[in-house]
């Protein structure tokens, strides 16, 4: 066990992100008190039922007032609305952190009604799957994974210090960046893949019935993993979409020119061109494994990639 970092952590959203948090702090004795807020029963009755935290709250007021550190869990289009409604209800100096995927939109949403007494540092753990709510919950899923900190310009030292200190007890690696630059990486690494395989499977469901059939039928690992990564909560991705707009559209326009690219490589039988290309994506997947970090534990990778491996878009 080691020492507490805060007395009292509250978890506003108890699903897989919140539930795992949880999990790994409650068995780390990282603080004296876990409180957990859901909005439906049902939710509520499962973290009872799983024993994620020592207090499961109906009300934000409630889950909110004893606490040292609040931990947003919902999707990213949520964040504003909770942090309103939460907000005449924290102590001063009560320090709020995220686990959002993407990171300006969500302190811009935070900050319009937080007062000044509330340090707020953006968080992102780069760990998922494409499972939801509190049975998803999964011990050790943030070991050896990255967590991305953002916290705003005038943010104290002390805040910063103790949300790092509580995902490094996680297990994770903190990376501490600004949020535009977050954004950017994970529109490439994280949004854009997930946007790519939702509009497969689109595409999929769209042929011809039969067509359709076999498509399940012969089923190869290609099509497999996208289906998995398409899973992915609707709610959850189309928050993301609509809060990371620039970045996505940017990236989507250099995918584009490059898939036309390839599209013209095929068209007029450029073998070397295409052989070169795979070449080079072959790399890609080598250094994800000399950097530890393909994923043995396969249910983790969705958000996962070393952001090393992101420098092209370092001076961004
Ligand atoms: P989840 O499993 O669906 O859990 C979401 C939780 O938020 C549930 O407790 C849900 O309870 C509650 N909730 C949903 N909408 C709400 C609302 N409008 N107001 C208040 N509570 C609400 O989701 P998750 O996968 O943990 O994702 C949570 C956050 O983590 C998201 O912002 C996501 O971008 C981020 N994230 C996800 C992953 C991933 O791989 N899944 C990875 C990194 C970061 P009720 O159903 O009772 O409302």
């Amino acid at each position: 066990m080691s020492a507490p970092i805060f007395d009292t952590i509250s978890f506003i959203g108890v699903g897989l992100i919140g539930g795992s948090m949880a999990r790994d702090i409650k068995a780390a004795g990282l603080a004296r008190h876990l409180v957990g807020y859901a909005r439906r029963q049902e939710t509520r009755d499962e973290i009872e039922a799983l024993g994620l935290v020592d207090q499961v709250a109906s009300e934000l007021a409630d889950a909110v007032r004893e606490a040292d550190l609040v931990v947003l869990c919902v999707p990213v289009g949520a964040m504003g609305q909770v942090a309103a409604d939460m907000a005449p209800h924290l102590k001063p100096g009560a320090i709020i952190t995220d686990v959002g995927s993407v990171k300006r939109q969500v302190l811009v949403d935070l900050r319009q009604s937080l007062s000044a007494a509330n340090p707020i540092v953006g968080g992102h753990p780069l760990a998922g799957t494409e499972h939801s709510g509190p049975s998803a919950a999964l011990t050790g899923l943030f070991r050896q994974r990255w967590c991305v900190l953002t916290p705003e310009a005038d943010t104290s030292i002390l805040a910063l210090e103790k949300v790092r200190a509580l995902w490094e007890a996680m297990g994770s690696n903190v990376e501490v960046m600004d949020a535009d630059h977050h954004d950017k990486v994970l529109a490439i690494t994280s949004h854009l893949p997930h946007l790519i395989a939702y509009c497969i499977v689109h595409t999929a469901t769209g042929l011809e019935a039969q067509t359709q059939e076999e498509v399940i039928k012969f089923s190869a690992s290609g099509f497999r993993d996208f289906t998995r990564i398409a899973a992915s909560d609707p709610v959850m991705w189309r928050d993301i979409f609509l809060n990371n707009k620039d970045a996505v559209l940017e990236m989507l326009q250099r995918f584009s020119e490059d898939l036309t690219a390839l599209q013209r490589s095929i068209r007029y039988g450029e073998g070397e061109s295409l052989q070169q290309v795979f070449t080079e994506t072959r790399a890609v997947r080598r250094s994800i494994q000399d950097a530890g970090q393909a994923g043995t534990f396969d249910a983790r990778e969705p958000e996962a990639m070393p952001l090393s491996l992101l420098a092209p878009y370092a001076s961004d």
